[in-house]
């Protein structure tokens, strides 16, 4: 699940369970939250339940670069190779820890500034070495 901030867009993250590995083998049990206050501490307003998302690793990454490395050595194999190998490689290029993310348009609302272009974002995250997150995220 996860608690959204209605004011700022702040949000955090509570786990429906946990997994604890015994000597036994595993053991599974609720979580205990929730994880916020009532009030946001950045803005005071109330939060919002969301979910339930999966906010862990979406991919093994050295799964899918056995599988690039297979689709290249074999590529007589598959008829579309490049476009396969093309979208894994998208794949190992996301960023792995940021299940969500923000909008450049809400954060300059918050903040009451103007929004960056999308060349401008581009400019910096080039600088700043995210450009696959951002380019990811961001329509031209
Ligand atoms: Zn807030």
């Amino acid at each position: 699940m996860v608690f959204v901030c209605s004011g700022c867009g702040s949000f955090h993250f509570q786990p429906v369970g946990t997994k604890t590995i015994t000597l036994h083998g595993q053991k599974y049990t609720p979580s205990v939250g929730p994880p916020v206050d009532r009030k946001c501490s950045i803005c005071g307003r109330s939060f919002k339940m969301c979910g339930p998302i999966w906010s862990h690793k979406l991919h093994d990454k050295d799964f899918i670069q056995k599988t690039v490395q297979h689709i290249e050595v074999e590529n007589s194999l598959y008829n579309t190779s490049k476009r396969m190998v093309g979208m894994l490689n998208v794949v190992l290029e996301e960023l792995e820890d940021f299940p969500l993310f923000h909008r450049i348009e809400q954060l300059s609302s918050i903040l009451h500034v103007k929004a960056p272009s999308s060349n401008e974002i581009r400019q910096v995250s080039l600088v700043t070495s995210c450009s696959n997150a951002l380019n990811s995220k961001f329509n031209s």
